[in-house]
């Protein structure tokens, strides 16, 4: 999709923050942050809903979410609570984060 901003930051058009990147995923720092920590995990692939996502992958953004999410806890850093937020559509918002709650 040549108008979206995520496949722009997947292609590295766009610079961003990256956490972790693999052939299929990529996470980063959210530039418009709801709290601190607040980060976004994404396909590589453009799909416009998660259905149309290959379980795979889908399965890897979470797995990778449980990741950062244990390594959080386990790093000292202050935190009270980690939410997953997980909006499928262009209307809904289209992303998958995770918003660390100090
Ligand atoms: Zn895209």
């Amino acid at each position: 999709m040549s108008d979206c901003v995520f496949c722009k930051i997947a292609s590295g058009k766009y610079t961003s923050s990256k956490i972790y990147e693999d052939d299929s995923i990529l996470a980063f720092m959210d530039i418009q942050p709801v709290n601190k920590g607040h980060l976004l995990i994404i396909p590589k692939k453009h799909v416009e809903l998660i259905t149309d996502l290959d379980d795979e992958t889908s399965a890897k953004m979470i797995k990778l979410a449980n990741s950062i999410n244990k390594a959080l806890r386990k790093s000292g850093v202050k935190l009270e609570g980690v939410n997953y937020f997980l909006a499928d559509g262009e209307a809904a918002g289209r992303k998958f984060s995770i918003h660390i709650c100090t």
